[in-house]
């Protein structure tokens, strides 16, 4: 016989679909390169599909860049440098201004056409990615005429044409991340998105068209890795900055060996989520689901490694289990949808890999029963326990809603297991007492950590890595020093 009690928890509490309506977004059927404030077609480039990982269907050409059309987007772009840079800082402010507001008019259609291109769950692009781009061009619009005091009242100077490279997982708040501080200082930038989600940074092209950004102050080449690799190798770049993997990032970095090329790099992470027996379980397990299975993990600073105290190491896995068992995977436009489609193939294919390796390994894994749509790539959450710190999922960045659990008996223990990687992107720490959470986070090594929260982003914070997770720093005042040049 059935209890009143299991009746109750028996009950089904479905929703029904919520998609978010298409119709108010009108793509091109093709888009060229973005060159002297203008699209037009490649000459040496070539024009390829972009489709949505979700129904694997088409949504636009693009054009993707050769090496002449990089060469003719560094020309436009020298010959708009000085203008930019000796234009009053308050009028350039005043541009940028302009492009958040016009991202904030467009948000709608901006979060529309960054879950079609890529995979992400509506409910991120509309509340955390297209916000933030806005923030993002907000907060440095406001820094242009008040460089000096970001560098301690010392005289500035622009550096000229700078390259920029984004990756896939936050196309558009990449962007924003990359030209909103190179123009506020008083660059001209060339950005390369990821070649599987160009379309955002396509639509930007439009709105600095809208802004009347005067032709050749940002270039947008879409393309593929070729494309980015003629892009750090081309004449007359005064400074490159990347965003991606660490092996791109060394070949970036072997590339400009000796030039004298100002580089910043902001690359992979597995970083670790520390859980102490005395936080708030509940508050950390929505921590723990938020740390790894946002934007389905494609997040360099995933909290990839959950580093559980024992004494609670089974309460919590039996609530990190419950809680993601109600994770509705599928549909990306669907507003209830929480974990959405993998970004590509490729991407999937990796993680299959990894997750395979880690069976292999003899970790033991689950992975939620749920329906996954017959189009797309997919993958479910995942979570491993009875890992090793050598299995390769516990080493490796998996770069997919995938957590490796391992457990520490005391506080240096688990600090020593946090460092114990060759990344240092970030971290979290779960307690109530404020000292130890200062203890713990001084002794990271870590670019940044946060206390009883995770992936927690703002522009007035400074974002980037130790070790093989790169160099130099993104956001805030912090994120204005690599884009200077400071005579003296
Ligand atoms: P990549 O590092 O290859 O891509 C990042 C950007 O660099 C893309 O625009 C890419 O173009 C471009 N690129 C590729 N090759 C070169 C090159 N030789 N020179 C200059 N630019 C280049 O990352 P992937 O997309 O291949 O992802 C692989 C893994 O990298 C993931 O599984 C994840 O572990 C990690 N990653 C980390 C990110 C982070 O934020 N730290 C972001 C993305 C990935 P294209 O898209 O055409 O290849």
């Amino acid at each position: 016989m059935t209890s009143t009690a299991d009746t109750r928890t028996s009950i089904v509490w479905d929703y029904s679909p919520a998609p978010e309506s298409v119709d108010h977004v009108r793509l091109r059927d093709r888009y060229g390169l973005f060159v002297d404030g203008d699209f037009r077609d490649p000459v040496d480039g070539r024009y390829v599909p972009t489709i949505n990982p979700a129904t694997e269907e088409p949504l636009a050409e693009i054009a993707f860049a050769g090496p002449g059309d990089v060469l003719a987007a560094v020309e436009s772009a020298r010959a708009a440098a000085p203008k930019w840079a000796a234009l009053a800082p308050l009028e350039r402010g005043k541009y940028l201004f302009r492009i958040a507001r016009l991202i904030q008019e467009r948000a709608r259609e901006l979060a529309v056409v960054e879950t079609m291109d890529g995979g992400k769950p509506l409910r991120e692009s509309r509340d955390v990615d297209i916000p933030l781009a806005a923030a993002h061009f907000f907060h440095y619009a406001g820094w242009a005429d008040k460089l000096r005091y970001g560098v301690a009242s010392r005289e500035v100077q622009p550096l000229g044409v700078v390259g920029q490279i984004v990756p896939w997982n936050f196309p558009l708040l990449m962007a924003a991340w990359k030209l909103a501080p190179a123009l506020a200082c008083g660059n001209v930038a060339i950005l390369k998105p990821a070649e599987t989600t160009p379309l955002t940074a396509l639509l930007l092209a439009e709105i600095a068209q809208e802004a009347e950004l005067p032709p050749g102050v940002i270039s947008i080449l879409a393309g593929d890795g070729a494309t980015g690799a003629a892009l750090v190798r081309a004449p007359h770049i005064d400074k490159v900055a990347f965003t991606g993997s660490t092996s791109v990032g060394r070949d970036i970095q072997a590339a400009l060996a000796g030039t004298n090329t100002p580089l910043t790099l902001e690359l992979g992470g597995k970083s670790a989520n520390i859980v102490f027996e005395d936080a708030s379980l509940d508050q950390a397990v929505e921590g723990i689901v938020n740390g790894i299975f946002f934007n389905q993990g494609h997040v360099c600073c995933a909290g990839s490694r959950l580093l559980i105290q024992e004494s609670v190491r089974d309460e919590v896995i039996t609530k990190l289990w419950q809680r993601m068992r109600r994770l509705r995977v599928g549909d990306p436009l669907d507003k209830n949808t929480d974990v959405g489609a993998i970004n590509s193939a490729e991407q999937l294919e990796r993680i299959e890999a990894l997750v395979a390796a880690g069976e292999a390994e003899g970790a033991s894994r689950r992975t939620i029963d749920c329906e996954l749509p017959e189009r797309g790539y997919w993958f479910a959450p995942t979570l491993f326990t009875d890992v090793s710190p050598a299995h390769r999922i516990a080493v490796e960045e998996i770069f997919g809603p995938v957590v490796s659990v391992l457990t520490f008996r005391t506080q240096a223990e688990a600090i020593e297991k946090a460092n114990n990687s060759r990344y240092g992107l970030a971290a979290g720490i779960w307690t109530d007492k404020g000292a130890k959470a200062f203890e713990v986070a001084g002794a990271l090594q870590a670019g940044v950590v946060w206390q009883n929260t995770y992936n927690h982003f703002d522009p007035t914070a400074a974002f980037g890595g130790y070790k093989e997770s790169g160099f130099g720093r993104e956001g805030g005042a912090a994120g204005l020093r690599p884009y200077l040049r400071i005579p003296r």
